[in-house]
């Protein structure tokens, strides 16, 4: 590759909103055949919205969101931004808070006003000996059409449950498509459970889905593929996702994501449209051809 035509190339591509990190980028882009995208912020826009409260108590609904907004308050993760705003939205006021931690890949564990609130998955609840029979089938409802469900529980009692809606990017549908059309494999990676996850992939085309990953496992199922002999692209915007994005042959940052996907990335992709992903290992192949 001359020095010329991946400058040339690199220009181009930052006309279109591709960032490459080096040349040698340019040049190995071309080679991929499995792309890795992250479900929420990178498919997804990433902004979820507070759309079911359900609880075990009638009448209790005020009380319970009281505790459980004071509890997710602490929380950083965008699914408590949601949740926090939601209930504020709702004209409710937040108790006080006396501990807080975080259980990533699982939620939250808190005490407020004196009563342990736990606020995330079913496995939180399973590790914390708490029945959440009765609610179940209503949960499974809710993920079959692509929603969060989170489950709350006080002091050991199972409470309620709490969901959120993240709309898919306009452009997301056609940058899958496209993708596909070019023999590319998608896959499709998150924290979330399966069945929400299944309904928004089935929403964008993406049938291979790969759920319910802990924050720590997303660069291990990364490795697995390559160890497979795929040349692997991972794109993503969150904390969570720089393993990946480091450990694969190309990482892409979605350009409204975290910093810290963006430092661990080889590509940053300023429109947040994943039409960039087939736009980038076109430009790649260019590139190559003009070279030889
Ligand atoms: P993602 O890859 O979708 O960002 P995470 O690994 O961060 O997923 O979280 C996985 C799951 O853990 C979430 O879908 C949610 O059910 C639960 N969870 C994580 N953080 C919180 C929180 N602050 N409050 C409630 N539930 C949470
Ligand atoms: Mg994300």
């Amino acid at each position: 590759a001359t020095p010329t035509s991946i400058m040339a190339g690199s220009g181009r591509a930052a006309e279109f909103g591709i960032l490459f990190k080096g040349g040698e980028h340019l040049e190995t882009t071309h080679h991929i055949d499995t792309v890795i995208v992250d479900k929420t912020g990178t498919v997804t826009n990433g902004k979820p919205v507070l759309t079911d409260v359900i609880v075990s108590q009638e009448g209790n609904a005020e009380e319970f969101l009281s505790l459980i907004g004071a509890a997710e308050k602490q929380s950083e993760h965008p699914l408590a931004e949601a949740i926090v705003q939601g209930i504020q939205d709702r004209g409710i006021s937040l108790r006080d808070v006396q501990q807080f931690e975080a259980i990533p890949g699982y939620g939250v564990k808190t005490i407020v006003d004196h009563k342990e609130i736990l606020v995330g998955t079913r496995k939180l609840m399973y590790q914390h000996n708490i029945d959440i029979s009765p609610i179940l089938s209503v949960m499974e409802g809710l993920e079959a059409n692509g929603k969060t469900a989170m489950l709350a529980s006080i002091d050991g009692e199972y409470a309620g449950l709490i969901a959120v809606a993240d709309t898919v990017k306009e452009t997301s549908k056609k940058a899958i498509k496209r993708l596909k059309e070019m023999n590319i494999d998608v896959i499709m990676m998150t924290g979330d459970n399966e069945r929400t996850a299944k309904a928004i992939g089935k929403e964008v085309g993406i049938d291979h889905v790969i759920s319910e990953v802990l924050p720590e496992g997303k660069a291990a199922e990364v490795k697995k593929l390559q160890d497979s002999g795929k040349k692997v692209a991972m794109v993503g915007d969150g904390i969570n996702d720089a393993p990946a994005l480091a450990v694969a042959d190309i990482g892409m940052a979605i350009g409204t994501g975290t910093d810290v996907a963006m430092e661990a990335a080889d590509i940053t992709l300023i429109r947040g449209d994943l039409n960039s992903i087939a736009d980038a290992i076109i430009m790649s192949h260019k590139t190559m051809r003009n070279i030889k």
